[in-house]
């Protein structure tokens, strides 16, 4: 389950032989590796981005692993903190789960791919002791934030040193991380070692129902090397000595699945609310071959409409940008083949660590919004389309001119 760079064979949990393929969306160029205006004439490395089920344990993963330094390099571009919709979910995860969950009376929590400290801060504010893991240099803004966050992948090796310093957590969290680990076994035993007898263990995942109904398609991209379901969830952690004692599903990314994990011992059980999901996709069909086809299907339909829309308005000389620069947007832009002569920039927010880059593979120039809004273009497709609502809501307040182009679920215009 410790995976080696590059293509995989072999199903990233269970490890059986048969996969099937589902679809192949090309070569795609990592999704954070935003390239500096100075470096736009070298060659950008490209991966297969191919996307497979496995036939024993259902689990949904792409088969090719990019070197996670390459993928999560220090200056990784993503800051949670600055998506409000997202800055509120994780910091109420704190109130959460300790509503929901019982342990004892230390408040010791550590978070896992903490980021800018966004979940922390909910904890911090509630009294417990905090601790972040981060590689990139996110985490400088996290610790001046005073968030204490170490600077480094998370590893079992990392854990030992950890639990040397500061003792065992009472409660460890690594939301939207989970599906990014290459070595699983390793980052799972680290968990095991570092959490409390009476602890939990609080992960988030993109869920793959979410995916299949929702058509987020757009979020299969390398850092992502698996999109999780139930059933798969369950065969791993109980290899590494953990029940679930609840699962539920939650609103982050699009729609995520939150698991409470804890070590087996005498006091934990698997709860309902676990048994209630599985039944629950099974039902579905998400163990189905057919979904898959089905699903492989629409995607290269929408392919086909995206582009028709997007090659006429620029035959007929309209301007296009793109609102919202989210990982995502890459595989749906570079899958798609709209490049910086089909989209002219990408508005985002001020705050945002991309202005001034370059989208990698389809180089386009990532601009600050207010560019859009003196100087309104044509048209404007919502690239952070999973949020939507919320952003329509705020450029309507501040009276965005352009007609706006809603590429997913549904092709949709606004006028
Ligand atoms: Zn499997």
């Amino acid at each position: 389950m410790d995976l080696k760079i590059g293509k995989l064979k072999n199903c990233q949990i269970c490890n059986h032989h048969k996969l099937t393929k589902i679809i192949s969306l090309g070569k795609i160029t990592p999704c954070d590796s935003l390239i500096e205006k100075k470096r736009l004439n070298f060659k950008q490395k490209k991966y297969p981005l191919n996307l497979f089920k496995c036939q024993k344990c259902g689990l949904i993963q792409i088969d090719y692993v990019v070197d996670p330094k390459e993928l999560f390099h220090i200056n990784y571009p993503y800051r949670s903190g600055i998506t409000k919709d997202l800055k509120n979910n994780l910091e109420k995860i704190s109130s959460h789960v300790s509503k929901n969950i019982k342990f004892h009376k230390k408040k010791f929590v550590i978070d896992i791919g903490s980021n800018d400290g966004s979940i922390l801060k909910g904890f911090k504010k509630m009294g417990y002791n905090v601790l972040g893991i981060e590689p990139t240099n996110i985490s400088k803004i996290a610790n001046k934030d005073g968030i204490n966050t170490i600077q480094s992948f998370f590893s079992h090796n990392l854990s030992k040193k950890i639990k040397k310093k500061y003792g065992k957590a009472s409660i460890i969290t690594a939301s939207n991380v989970f599906a990014h680990v290459n070595k699983l076994s390793d980052f799972l035993k680290g968990i095991h070692h570092l959490l409390d007898d009476d602890g939990v263990f609080v992960s988030e995942s993109h869920y793959l129902g979410s995916i299949i109904e929702k058509f987020q398609f757009d979020s299969i991209y390398h850092e992502h090397l698996k999109y999780y379901s139930v059933k798969p969830l369950l065969e791993l952690f109980s290899k590494h000595n953990f029940v679930f004692e609840k699962v539920e599903k939650i609103p982050n990314y699009g729609g995520s699945i939150r698991v409470y994990a804890r070590k087996i011992n005498h006091k934990y059980f698997t709860g309902s609310s676990v048994k209630k999901l599985l039944n629950d996709e099974i039902k579905k069909g998400y163990y189905d071959n057919k979904t898959y086809f089905n699903f492989a299907k629409k995607i290269e339909k929408f392919k086909k409409e995206f582009q028709n829309i997007i090659f006429k308005l620029k035959k007929q000389k309209k301007s296009i940008i793109g609102i919202g620069c989210p990982g995502r947007a890459m595989t749906l832009l570079e899958y798609c083949k709209l490049d910086n002569n089909k989209i002219d920039y990408i508005a985002e927010q001020k705050e945002s660590l991309k202005i001034g880059l370059f989208t990698p593979g389809t180089k386009i120039p990532v601009k600050n919004e207010k560019l859009a809004f003196d100087s309104p273009p044509d048209y404007a497709v919502m690239l952070s389309w999973h949020y939507a609502k919320s952003i329509i809501k705020n450029l309507k307040k501040k009276n965005f001119k352009s007609k706006i182009i809603i590429p997913l679920p549904y092709i949709k215009l606004l006028k």
